[in-house]
């Protein structure tokens, strides 16, 4: 295939406002940084959002050939309830609450949160935890303390007017109007924050260490600071997270940074933001008790990816709106991509090809750069993966991507292996999992199903015994008696499913 002129990258950032060209800071290279979770629980479905989305901008960046490094910290120390200096450490309060120790809760859901991530196919990047950066911390805090610091009481506070243009991420910063609480007493400014924490007298925390202010814990935008410059450097190329950090911990981040490197940098070349998932019934919150996490979806029988594709439905800086029937209507659109990825197996294998193995063009250890499939595809199809890039590379149109997948795969006169190669190159950007996931696979039992799978089947070859003999009384009473125990039969399903479970 002739050489296609080169699609630019472009990201919105939220330090402009604008869509940017990306150019990277080291030649070839991506380095991205994502504000991680606080493990001090599970992490919710509007968690994972932000994931999916660095997900995608990093599947974006290696599809465009560059070499990604990509971390996420882990949160183990130092995140307040309160955003406002004042409240109790979020791991401290669980630990006190489980009679379990901050470190085991700190292990326990950072695992639970690398299985989520695993199971929303997202690639796995770096975890830093903060923990282990707490000396780095402290030299940090040593070098800005005398110029940019002072000590109260409870901490060493970051005097946000020392710094250039404080705030500029959030655009909103005023002493009245954002919403903060000063409910330190002391603070010379609404907006400064603690650096470090000390740990009151006559009390002990489970997580505390040594400093120049005395015993404490250092304040959770330092962290972030501290990690990305020592894993990425200073500066580095893209900064995520979800919109609630462009007002607090983004500026404060880059405030941070700004007096570390005695420079008016940010820190990033691209902040971006993903917007929020919203749930009208308040099932976000984790203090909700049977909170939307990951699991609760699969328990109601739904695939994990099914929420990546809610998630890719929308573009990354809208709000999305949770409900049961959008996740069921993407499991409806991912089960129909599925059938059709499993069919042109087959047809690829009945055209005499060998069967379905390694030496297949689709198939390959490495995910696909545009570069290569720019190479192995031919001309009748190179005009959709071209027409894909431009989208993927106008700040990230995943669902107009989507699209193109679909269109793709419903091409007329492609050889299915050409189809199947463009569907792989356009799944490494999108990361549904397609040349690998059945329909079996996405056939997920919800936990709360009385029947098993080998009874429902075995009703299912008497109903159709009973249809071949006629007897229809028959048939309709086995049906009655499935839809009664949740089983929805579905006779001549688009695609191809004879029943659902319907719980
Ligand atoms: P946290 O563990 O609270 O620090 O949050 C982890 C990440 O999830 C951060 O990037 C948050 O901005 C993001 N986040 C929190 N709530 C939502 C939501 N409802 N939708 C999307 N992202 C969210
Ligand atoms: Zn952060």
């Amino acid at each position: 295939m002739a050489e296609t002129e080169h699609i630019p990258l472009k990201l919105h950032n939220s330090l402009t406002r604008t869509q940017e060209v990306f150019e990277p800071v080291y030649l070839g290279e991506a380095r991205v940084y994502t504000c991680g979770p606080t493990v001090y629980n599970y992490q919710h479905i509007g968690n994972m959002r932000a994931y999916v989305f660095a997900d995608t901008l990093g599947r974006t960046l290696s599809f465009k050939g560059y070499k990604l490094n990509h971390v996420i910290n882990i949160t183990d120390v130092g995140h307040l309830t309160d955003d406002a200096d004042a409240g109790e450490d979020k791991m401290e309060k669980m630990a006190a609450k489980s009679g379990a120790s901050a470190w085991d809760i700190a292990r326990r859901y950072q695992e639970d949160f690398e299985a989520d991530l695993a199971r929303l196919n997202i690639r796995k990047p770096a975890h830093p935890k903060a923990t282990e950066y707490v000396e780095s911390m402290i030299a940090w805090a040593e070098k800005i303390a005398g110029k940019h610091c002072y000590e109260l009481e409870s901490g060493l506070y970051f005097d946000v007017s020392t710094v250039a243009d404080y705030g500029r991420l959030a655009r909103a910063v005023t002493d009245e109007g954002e919403g903060r609480i000063d409910t330190v007493e002391g603070k010379r400014n609404v907006a400064d924050f603690a650096i470090w924490r000390k740990t009151p007298a006559g009390e002990t925390r489970q997580m505390e260490w040594d400093s120049p202010w005395g015993r404490g814990a250092p304040g959770w935008h330092l962290e972030c600071s501290v990690m990305s410059e020592a894993l990425l450097g200073f500066p580095f190329d893209i900064h995520t997270g979800g919109i609630d950090h462009r007002e607090i911990h983004h500026p404060n981040e880059i405030a941070q940074n700004q007096a570390h490197a005695c420079s008016d940098h940010s820190g990033a070349k691209i902040w971006m933001h993903n917007n929020f998932l919203i749930d009208r019934a308040g099932k976000m919150s984790k203090s909700s008790g049977d909170f939307l996490r990951l699991q609760l979806l699969v328990d109601r029988g739904f695939h994990p990816l099914a929420y990546r594709l809610m998630c890719l439905q929308a573009h990354y800086r809208s709000e999305l709106e949770f409900s049961w029937d959008n996740l069921a209507a993407a499991l409806t659109r991912l089960k129909r991509m599925a059938m059709q990825v499993e069919n042109l197996k087959t047809r690829h294998a009945e055209l005499g090809s060998a069967s379905i193995s390694n030496l297949e063009p689709w198939v390959q250890e490495e995910e696909w750069t545009l570069k290569q499939v720019q190479g192995d595809v031919d001309m009748k199809i190179a005009g959709i993966i071209e027409t894909f890039d431009e989208a993927i590379s106008t700040d990230l149109n995943s669902s107009v991507c989507l699209t193109l997948l679909e269109e793709a795969l419903r091409l007329k006169k492609v050889a299915p292996s050409q189809k199947l190669l463009v569907a792989a190159a356009m799944d490494a950007v999108l990361g549904l999992d397609l040349l690998n996931l059945t329909r079996t696979d996405l056939r997920i039992r919800p936990k709360n199903a009385q029947i098993s799978e080998d009874e429902i089947e075995a009703q299912f070859a008497a109903r159709k015994q009973a249809r071949t003999d006629k007897d229809f009384a028959k048939s309709d009473e086995i049906r009655d008696a499935l839809a009664a125990q949740g089983v929805e039969v579905m006779d001549g399903d688009p695609l191809g499913w004879d029943w659902k479970l319907s719980i």
